[in-house]
C-alpha cells in the first residue's frame, strides 16, 4: 500500500532550509521521521509552523498535516510477526515494535 505524496516537501528538505532559530525543533522532527513516529514528527513541525509566516513556515504545516495523516492510516493497518522470544505468529495493530500477546510472553515482534 503506498500513499499518493501531496506534497514533495520532506522533513530532510526542511531541515536543510531550516532557519537556525528551528534547527533543534527540525532535527527532532527529522529523527522522529526517520524511526517512523510520525506525530512526534508533526508536532515538532507544527510549533515550527507557529513562529513564522514564511513560506518555509507554511511547508512546515503542511508536511504536519500529512504526518498526521500518515500516523492515522499506521494506526489501523494491522501486520503478523513472530515474537523473537517464543516464536508464535501474532497480529499487532501497530506497525514496528510491539509486545508478544501469547500468554504474557512480552517478547518482541516485528513486523514481516
Ligand atoms: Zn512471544
Amino acid at each position: 500500500m503506498s500513499m499518493p505524496t501531496l506534497n514533495a516537501c520532506t522533513v530532510n528538505d526542511l531541515l536543510m532550509s531550516c532557519p537556525d532559530e528551528q534547527i533543534i525543533r527540525l532535527k527532532n522532527a527529522w529523527k522522529a521521521a526517520a524511526a517512523g513516529d510520525w506525530r512526534e514528527a508533526a508536532g515538532s513541525l507544527r510549533n515550527a509552523a507557529k513562529e513564522g509566516t514564511t513560506n518555509w513556515h507554511d511547508q512546515c504545516a503542511v508536511l504536519a498535516v500529512e504526518l498526521d495523516n500518515k500516523a492515522a492510516m499506521a494506526d489501523k493497518e494491522e501486520f503478523a510477526g513472530n515474537c523473537k522470544r517464543c516464536g508464535h505468529q501474532t497480529v499487532a495493530s501497530k506497525p514496528g515494535v510491539v509486545a508478544c500477546k501469547w500468554g504474557g510472553c512480552n517478547g518482541v515482534v516485528r513486523a514481516a
